[in-house]
């Protein structure tokens, strides 16, 4: 962010109508300027990539993404594109509505903001996230730089949702493609698995925890520690204040849950919780119908997971599994299962959850309270029985329920539901695994086996409890 020398940009013309101003910030991967629209002299932002990655064609189609997912949307708390297209040399840009303000990040560095006021910039973050993941459009890399509070002038500020330059269309995404900052990934993302609108949510919770408490909740940690925090540290609880009421602490705390179900499902179910938890009313009947609309037509929000732009996939599973790569090739196997269970689920009925997901450890299935996206009155009981898929990575480990042995993984099951099962997973030369079992919908159960005589370094050990 040094002051630019001579920007040769600046004084160019951009689409031969968009004239260079001057810059005015940049991300990790592009850099944005003032400029003017010629004939009508309206102000524009122009966004183009840094010159350093105008040759990335990943970038390239990143910043295409971004520009396909901003055009659907037309929240008044999403930044509004005005146009898209390439340079002479080059790349592309996009034109977008040009904010005057300041960044959530600049607002933070000032410290705790109050209730009432953070409570009303994550309602409209909640919004324009809201319209995003109806659509089926995950942000991926919301974080306090991608919040802007703009004035507009006669208005109150208005907050708009920057750089979907990570949102996906869930068609469009490869494991090759990238995602996310490490301070508001959630453990999903880092773990490697489906990524979808609760992982948005899980950084708006961290969002509002910020605002809140002026302190991101895993302060001071950096690399593997915080990924580490983020998998499997309970974030420090909000204190009891006066102005934090009890339904405001558990909803940010639902947010924070390692595990996406545990978490609203979405934008505008966070911000009906947030509602209902400041006891505010419905004062924007617009955009509380589009709300309603949203929750009635609300699709599964899957994705595959994508990794920071920063780490690439392999980097960081490197990371996360120092000795344990080579030998595991466990990003390809986690795919492999993926696609797998993607399969199964579509060929199941009814599809049950959105999300190739894990299901929550033995003890959070014991919470009769899991919210269940398969609770549609069509599954309505018509048996006690629930179907639940046994995958192991690697697979062919033994598969024994209450003592009896039910064949080699991968296998589904059917079990009695509400009932716990004893279930016994294992594969020689690896360290076996038992776990009480309460069936409470159809499932998936995940287990990745650690070689026998080895000793799991700590970060890895808890990325494979967070996968059981
Ligand atoms: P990146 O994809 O590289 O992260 P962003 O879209 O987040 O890029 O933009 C980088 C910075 O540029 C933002 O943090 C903000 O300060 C500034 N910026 C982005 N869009 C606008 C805009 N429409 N109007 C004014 N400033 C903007
Ligand atoms: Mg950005």
């Amino acid at each position: 962010m040094a002051k630019t020398q001579a920007d040769p940009f600046i004084g160019t013309t951009v689409a031969g109508r968009f004239l260079i101003e001057e810059r005015l910030g940049e991300g990790g991967m592009s850099v944005v300027y003032r400029a003017r629209q010629e004939h009508v002299e309206r102000p524009v932002a122009v966004k183009v990539l840094r010159p350093d990655r105008a040759q990335d064609e990943a970038a390239s189609a990143q910043f295409l993404r971004e520009a396909r997912a901003v055009s659907q949307l037309t929240s008044p708390h999403t930044v509004t594109l005005i146009d898209v297209g390439t340079l002479e040399a080059g790349g592309w840009f996009l034109v977008m509505e040009l904010l005057e303000g300041r960044t959530l990040r600049s607002l933070l560095d000032d410290g705790p903001i109050a209730t009432d006021r953070a409570v009303r910039i994550a309602d409209q973050i909640a919004l324009a996230l809201g319209e995003a993941h109806q659509r089926g459009i995950v942000h991926r890399d919301l974080k306090p730089l991608n919040v802007f509070l703009a004035h507009t002038p006669g208005h109150a500020q208005t907050v708009k949702v920057l750089d979907f330059g990570l949102a996906t269309l869930s068609k469009d995404l490869s494991e090759a493609s990238v995602g996310g900052t490490p301070r508001y990934m959630a453990p999903e993302a880092i773990a490697g698995n489906a990524v979808g609108a609760r992982a948005d949510v899980y950084a708006l919770g961290l969002l509002l925890y910020e605002m809140l408490t002026g302190r991101h909740p895993f302060e001071g940690l950096r690399g593997d520690g915080l990924l580490d925090a983020h998998l499997s540290t309970p974030p420090p609880p909000l204190p009891a204040t006066a102005a934090l009421s009890p339904p405001l602490r558990q909803l940010i705390e639902q947010c924070l849950a390692k595990h996406p179900r545990l978490r609203p499902r979405d934008g505008a179910e966070f911000r009906e919780r947030l509602r209902r938890a400041q006891g505010l009313p419905d004062d924007m009947p617009d955009e509380s119908d589009v709300d309603r609309s949203l929750r009635e037509t609300s699709p599964g929000h899957d994705t595959r997971a994508t990794l920071p732009s920063t780490l690439s996939l392999a980097h960081l599973r490197a990371r996360l599994q120092p000795e344990r790569r080579g030998r595991m090739r466990w990003g390809a196997a986690a795919a492999a299962i993926a696609a797998g269970l993607w399969l199964w689920q579509r060929t199941s009925d009814p599809p049950l959850v959105a999300q190739p997901f894990v299901p929550p450890p033995p003890s959070l299935l014991d919470t009769s309270e899991l919210p269940s996206e398969a609770s549609s009155p069509s599954a309505a009981p018509r048996e006690p029985a629930v179907d639940v898929l046994f995958h192991t990575i690697p697979d062919g480990a033994i598969l024994r329920i209450d003592g009896h042995e039910r064949g080699r993984t991968p296998q589904s099951i059917s079990l009695p539901k509400g009932r716990v099962a004893k279930v016994e997973l294992m594969l020689p030369g690896h360290v076996s695994r038992t776990l009480d079992l309460l069936p409470t919908e159809n499932t998936r159960i995940r287990h990745v086996f650690v070689v026998a005589g080895t000793k799991p370094d700590p970060v890895n050990a808890k990325v494979d409890r967070y996968l059981d």
